[in-house]
């Protein structure tokens, strides 16, 4: 069995579908070893694995199809920390209402689509003081809402009558994308929680004010 002196320094992102490249061009920002990966053998020696936002009804299905959902368990068993972004979240959550739960491997519950229909997206600001010390830019695209956690699993940030964000000891669950926003925060907060020290940790202005919606699409491997 690998053992933990490796020191796996890669982030992964899952993929399979929905907002890949946007990750990756974040975790390329913040400075740390990132790469996508899709196949069985590309999981091993990873710190940590980012499954992405897109459509989870769809992502459930490649994970059975190309028999990935083994791969991941048997990888966080060992080690791997684990972060899922809105349909990602949802792939993670123990318990998917009125749906069956997927990977099931942080104790919250989650309901899909909860705010209505795709028109119901919108974009705002909070403080998640364990992440950042500014006020981030937080995007909802069809979203779900944590509705519980269970016990030693932390809330992250509440809005409403709903929770947007939560972790455990090594799982980071965000019913938001940061990705689509031009901030860091949460990439740098994962690398630190995959023991990670983040190439431009101090926050290198320049890396988010240059970002633009569509970087992704030029700076396919570095900023
Ligand atoms: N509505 C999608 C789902 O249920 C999630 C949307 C997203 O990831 N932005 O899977």
């Amino acid at each position: 069995m690998r053992s933990f002196s490796e020191n796996p320094a890669t982030i992964a992102v899952l993929d399979l579908q929905g907002g890949v490249e946007e990750h990756l061009d974040h975790l390329y920002r913040v400075g740390v070893e990132a790469r996508a990966v899709k196949r069985v053998s590309e999981f091993e020696s990873l710190a940590g694995l980012i499954i992405p936002g897109g459509e989870s009804t769809c992502l459930a299905r490649l994970l059975d199809i190309f028999h990935l959902k083994e791969a991941i368990v048997r990888e966080f068993q060992r080690g791997l920390k684990l972060w899922g972004t809105c349909a990602g979240a949802i792939l993670l959550a123990r318990e998917n209402r009125g749906d069956r739960a997927h990977l099931g491997l942080i104790d919250v519950s989650i309901a899909r689509n909860a705010f209505g229909a795709q028109t119901e997206s919108f974009i705002c600001q909070a403080r998640v003081p364990k992440v950042a010390t500014e006020t981030l830019p937080l995007t909802f695209i069809r979203a779900p809402k944590i509705t519980s956690v269970g016990a030693g699993v932390d809330v992250l940030l509440t809005i409403d009558d709903y929770i947007a964000a939560a972790e455990d000891e090594r799982v980071l669950v965000t019913v938001f994308h940061p990705e689509l926003t031009p901030s860091l925060a949460f990439h740098r907060y994962f690398a630190k929680k995959c023991g990670l020290v983040a190439g431009h940790d101090q926050g290198d202005e320049r890396l988010e004010t240059a970002w633009t919606p569509t970087s992704w699409m030029q700076a396919a491997n570095s900023p």
